[in-house]
């Protein structure tokens, strides 16, 4: 096989997914590098290879690094793979993929499974255009910040999220994209309980609410992007938020007509505040 690094999608979930090509490359490779040799093991064995494994994931030392530019050096082949799906797809590998680059090592993709795909391919929204963010900051103001930078987006939008922080993400979205934006939660794509939920934000956080097993597993949520003119204050709106503002608080005000009409209670608390 051509000496360089091959960049190997692995399952993630259903081990079926497993491509043909994945389980040739890995068995020819002289060695594996995986995000983590205890989590890959299984596979490795389950497809019945017995290539040497490293550990290798963006923070390793500079050894690890060594012992990867060692072996191509020397014209052999090195598979990078991560604990499922496509390595640096909210994966480790970018380092490693870029310094091949720079030695001008042959860099080869073996594509398969990616969960952002996945969910995108059954989510029902537009996938002409959209954005993939990973993950949110875990902290609130942070996300709910990240979450407002992104309110005017247009292209579908696409996260990763853990379970434990799932309800709270949602209920993030609601309150900074607004509640009627259609969304999904796509749960354990490929698995035993595999899920796909769609519903305008403001439900996705009642049926989380109120169920949870909703919220459990492995989790895709996607956002549609913003419609033209969402993010304009028509003359109804700004009527009723000045009825209100009359005797509520901004805070209050923008809330009750953001759930009203499914907007953003930022904009309306921005417009209140600003007029
Ligand atoms: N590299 C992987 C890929 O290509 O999809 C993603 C790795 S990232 C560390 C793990 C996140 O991917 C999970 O927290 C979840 O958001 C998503 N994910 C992975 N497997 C999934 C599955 N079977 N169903 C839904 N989401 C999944």
């Amino acid at each position: 096989m051509e000496s360089g690094l091959y960049v190997v999608a692995t399952p993630i979930g259903n081990l079926s997914d497993m491509v043909p090509r994945a389980v040739e490359i890995l068995q020819s490779v002289d060695l594996v590098a995986a995000e983590d040799t205890r989590h890959s093991a299984p596979l490795l064995k389950h497809f019945g290879i017995d290539t040497p494994m490293m550990a290798y994931h963006d923070h390793s030392d500079a050894g690890a690094l060594a012992r990867i530019e060692g072996c191509i050096e020397r014209g052999g082949s090195v598979a990078l793979i991560s604990d499922a799906g496509t390595p640096l797809i909210s994966d480790p590998g970018f380092r490693l993929v870029r310094h091949a680059h720079e030695q001008g090592w042959s860099v080869v993709p073996i594509p398969g499974a990616s969960a952002a795909i996945a969910a995108l391919s059954v989510a029902g929204l537009p996938t002409d255009r959209f954005r993939f963010e990973g993950f949110l900051p875990a902290k609130a103001g942070a996300r709910r910040n990240q979450l407002d930078e992104l309110a005017q987006e247009s292209s579908t939008l696409v996260f990763y999220e853990a379970p434990h922080r799932v309800l709270e993400t949602l209920q993030d979205m609601r309150d900074v994209l607004g509640g009627s934006r259609m969304a999904v939660l796509a749960r354990e794509l490929t698995k035993a309980f595999e899920t796909v939920l769609r519903a305008p934000l403001s439900e996705l956080v009642e049926r989380v609410e109120t169920d949870s097993n909703q919220s459990r597993g492995e989790i895709v949520l996607l956002v549609a992007g913003a419609e033209a003119g969402s993010g304009e204050i028509t003359p109804e709106i700004a009527r009723m938020l000045d009825l209100l503002s009359d005797t509520l608080p901004p805070r209050q005000a923008a809330g009750l007509v953001a759930d009203a009409f499914g907007l953003r209670k930022k904009m309306l608390y921005d417009y209140l505040i600003s007029r």
